[in-house]
């Protein structure tokens, strides 16, 4: 396994005459050994240009990418000695499941008795034991992409393993078994592992730090706590939550926030640069409605069962608010929120206490 470095590097498909040009703008990282990442963000945010500058597919306009320390940015896929799954299966259907998982390690001459170990491994996490012997022909999707990730994950002598959206085709009920079953892998296994995908659930619940993209920049890479709590920019709380996390422009006045005509206290003095857009941002869980707090004007209450998520308006704002399973909504309500797990923007970006 080894560990990757991206070093100043950005990507243009075409020519670039401005920032805006480059669908990556300027990554600098390093992904440590063994580590299991998650490359999240929107449709078009530039993971999949990463992943094929890491799979060696694509060159990347500027910079360099190393694994371990060696650059192979000029290196072509087959000599970088990573692992892929895609989002599709890919399988050898006149095989059967065992022999898929074989296949890798037979090709390189793995001694049988490692083989058939590591194999029986596969087969046990991914909970494919009791079919391992019949042909891959006759199964459904979902038991073909488990070949197809037993198969990426089979092997002890790659860089790294990436993967492409690879629960795209998984029944949803399967899914949290399935990620289950990775993560038990890598526990045993301790690959680097770079996980692709635009679901932020699959992404949490994958990885131990997950990598957010957004408009060809990584804007937070954090573990799920890092980024449910102290999100580094506005779209990782928008992105990060349902609802995400909301945001309230302000003004600051020491440990003061003016929203609208009133005061919200802070928990600490912040100072933002001159002339910078400063927002409040705070999670619909701690805001609480009740007697007092802020005017707040309610527009719409979801009620999903387990909680009410209360939709309204602060100061002309969409607020929301989640109210624990069995809360009335008051009829006139005033909203709080919770002092600790408020965080301050200057455009966009999160500040620090000052
Ligand atoms: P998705 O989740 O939809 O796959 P993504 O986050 O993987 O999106 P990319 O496919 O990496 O995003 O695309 C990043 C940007 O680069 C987008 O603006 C896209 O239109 C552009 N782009 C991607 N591939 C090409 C290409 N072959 N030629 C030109 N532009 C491209």
């Amino acid at each position: 396994m080894a560990e990757i470095t991206l070093d100043h590097i950005r990507h243009a498909y075409g020519p670039a005459k401005s920032r805006d040009d480059y669908a990556l703008k300027e990554l600098n990282h390093v992904w440590s050994d063994g580590g299991a990442y998650a490359l999240l963000g929107p449709s078009g945010c530039g993971k999949t240009t990463l992943l094929n500058i890491i799979s060696g597919l694509l060159t990347p306009s500027e910079g360099r990418i190393l694994f371990g320390g060696k650059d192979v940015t000029g290196l072509p896929p087959e000599a970088r000695n990573i692992a892929q799954v895609f989002q599709f299966p890919v399988v050898y259907d006149t095989m059967s499941v065992a022999e898929n998982l074989a296949f890798p390690l037979k090709n390189r001459g793995v001694p049988a008795a490692e083989i058939k170990a590591r194999v029986a491994r596969v087969l046990d996490m991914l909970r494919l034991t009791a079919i391992a012997d019949k042909k891959a022909a006759g199964l459904t999707a979902d038991n073909k992409q488990k070949i197809s990730l037993g198969r990426g994950m089979v092997r002890d002598d790659v860089a790294a393993i990436l993967f492409d959206e690879p629960l795209t085709v998984i029944d949803p009920h399967l899914k949290w078994e399935l990620r289950a079953g990775l993560k038990r892998l890598h526990r045993e296994f301790g690959h680097t592992m770079v996980y692709v995908t635009h679901d932020q659930t699959e992404a949490l619940t994958f990885a131990d730090k997950v990598v957010v993209m957004y408009a060809g920049e990584v804007v937070q890479v954090g573990t799920p706590e890092e980024l449910f709590l102290t999100p580094t920019h506005t779209f990782v709380g928008y992105f990060i939550g349902s609802p995400g996390m909301n945001v309230l422009p302000v003004t600051l006045e020491g440990t003061t926030a003016r929203v609208g005509g009133e005061e919200v206290a802070l928990p600490a003095a912040f100072a933002a640069p001159a002339g910078a857009r400063v927002e409040l941002g705070v999670r619909p869980e701690f805001v609480t409605l009740g007697a007092e707090g802020l005017a707040f004007t309610t527009t719409r209450v979801d009620d999903v069962g387990r909680e009410k998520i209360v939709h309204g308006t602060i100061a002309g704002r969409d607020v929301a608010a989640i109210l624990p399973e069995g809360a009335e909504v008051p009829a006139e309500p005033r909203a709080r929120f919770r002092l600790d797990r408020i965080n301050l923007y200057a455009d966009d970006w999160r500040l620090a206490p000052a």
